[in-house]
């Protein structure tokens, strides 16, 4: 079932939550480890991230380096699949724009397809840690807008080979991506809320926004897309703070800001069990405004590991 069915049947405000693949050469079972706590609650559905190449040097004879590319978290595709077959819940994968050509979006898309997949989150990608801005594949897509025009043409039926006889059309649910403190490389939030509505007009349905820790932040930027006449939902994501390490790490990975409330907070702690029931407490009280607000969802980023996100789910629905 498409997000969007999911969305406009609700009744209430519904729960979903974000999965990574697991690193190379783990199983699946790490997967189903961090979605089984979960499921008591009723996911509507659960969204696994795509992870592209990373270059890596190995030591070769005599000293020479030899660089290579490894994908370190493969299986997108295929736990996506295995969520559908083992839990009967949606899975939303991500695509990106970064390491595709639009022919392999387009076998990707087909290989959803055949496999029943009814959504895709579309987005561009960070750039390589290797490159300083983003480079799209030879034929690739620059934007995610130009990901969301490939799978609105699949949805028409129109593929890459023009002169197929009689093609099927494929029918996905697109999602993308929004950023209430402004996407990093953005030259200002207007022009940033121009390119989410570039992306909702050439066909997402849904929007999905980055992590944020001060609901006033998500509440002005629904406010600024509904003023921008963009119509659709806009499902706030939520990543609770668990160690010392975030406190560094996710305001520099997602430009975001911690509020001072919560910064105080924090500046308590000595050890990341003290972290982790601030970031918790936090999160809860964050995601009781948001559903008392009627946001249509409530998405977790868990990073596969669900005890943070199940104490809070348990306290919110
Ligand atoms: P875009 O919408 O293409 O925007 C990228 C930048 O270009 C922005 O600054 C935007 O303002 C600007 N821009 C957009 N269109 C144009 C245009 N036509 N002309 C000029 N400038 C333009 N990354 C992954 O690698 N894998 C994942 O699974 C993944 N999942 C994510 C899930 C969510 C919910 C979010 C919020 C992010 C996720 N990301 C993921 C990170 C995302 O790929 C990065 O934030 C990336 O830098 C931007 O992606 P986007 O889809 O927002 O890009």
């Amino acid at each position: 079932m498409k997000v969007i069915d999911h969305l406009n049947k609700a009744k209430s405000t519904l729960f979903s939550f974000e999965i990574l693949p697991p690193l190379r050469g783990k199983g699946i079972s790490a997967i189903y480890e961090g979605i089984d706590p979960l499921i008591e609650f009723n996911p509507s559905f659960i969204n696994v991230t795509y992870h592209r190449e990373e270059y890596v040097y190995k030591e070769r004879e005599k000293g020479y380096l030899e660089k290579i590319a490894v994908k370190k978290r493969p299986g997108t595709v295929g736990i996506c699949a295995a969520i559908q077959y083992k839990y009967k819940i949606d899975a939303v994968p991500h695509l990106i724009c970064g390491g595709f050509s639009k022919e392999e979006t387009e076998n990707a898309l087909i290989d959803l397809y055949f496999l029943g997949i009814d959504n895709v989150l579309a987005l561009r990608g960070d750039p390589l840690k290797s490159e300083g801005n983003f480079s799209p594949e030879p034929n690739g897509h620059a934007h995610a807008v130009d990901l969301v025009r490939q799978i609105v043409e699949l949805n028409t039926g129109r593929y890459q080979e023009e002169d197929l006889k009689n093609p099927t059309a494929t029918d996905f649910c697109i999602g993308v991506a929004g950023y209430p403190e402004k996407h990093f490389e953005s030259p200002n939030p207007n022009m940033d809320l121009q390119y989410v509505k570039d992306k909702v007009d050439a066909g997402a349905e849904y929007i999905v926004t980055q992590l944020f820790y001060d609901n006033q932040k998500y509440f002005s930027f629904v406010e600024r897309c509904r003023a921008a006449g963009i119509t659709v939902p806009i499902i706030p994501g939520m990543k609770p703070i668990t160690t010392l390490n975030h406190i560094k790490m996710l305001p520099r990975t997602f430009f975001i800001d911690f509020p001072d409330a919560l910064m105080a907070e924090l500046h308590k702690c000595k050890h990341d069990d003290q972290v982790k029931e601030v970031g918790i407490e936090w999160c809860i009280q964050q995601s009781k405004e948001l559903k008392k607000n009627g946001v249509p969802a409530l998405h977790f980023y868990t990073m596969g590991k669900s005890e943070a996100t199940k104490r809070i789910v348990k306290e919110i629905f």
